[in-house]
C-alpha cells in the first residue's frame, strides 16, 4: 500500500479532482472486515487505480484497470473478489445538479 497516496502527493490531487476516490475496509467470505481497498480515478481518466489488502489471504497489490461500474477488482493470488458499492449519494448529487 502506498502508491495511489504517493501519485496523489506527487500530482497534488484534490478530492474534487477526482472521478472516483475511495478507501474502505472489505469484507471476507465470512463477512469479517479483514481487508483494505484504495480506489482512485483521476479526473477525465478512464483508468482506476486500486490497491488492496485482500481479506482472504492477507495479500497485497496494486492494479490499474479500466474505470466500469460496477466495480471489481479481483485479488492477484487468491481470486477472490472485492467490489465497491453503488454511491447512492453520488446519483442523488447527479440528480439535483441537473
Ligand atoms: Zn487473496
Amino acid at each position: 500500500m502506498g502508491k495511489i497516496q504517493d501519485y496523489v502527493i506527487k500530482n497534488n490531487v484534490k478530492p474534487s479532482e477526482c472521478t472516483y476516490h475511495t478507501w474502505r475496509d472489505t469484507k471476507n467470505s465470512k463477512k469479517e472486515l479483514t481487508g483494505k481497498m484504495r480506489v482512485l480515478v483521476p479526473k477525465n481518466s478512464t483508468m482506476a487505480m486500486a490497491e488492496y489488502t485482500c481479506p482472504e489471504c492477507k495479500h497485497s497489490d496494486y492494479i490499474e484497470q479500466e474505470w466500469k461500474r460496477p466495480f471489481y477488482i479481483k485479488c492477484a493470488k487468491c481470486g477472490f473478489r472485492m467490489g465497491v458499492p453503488k454511491l447512492k449519494k453520488e446519483a442523488k448529487k447527479d440528480a439535483k445538479g441537473k
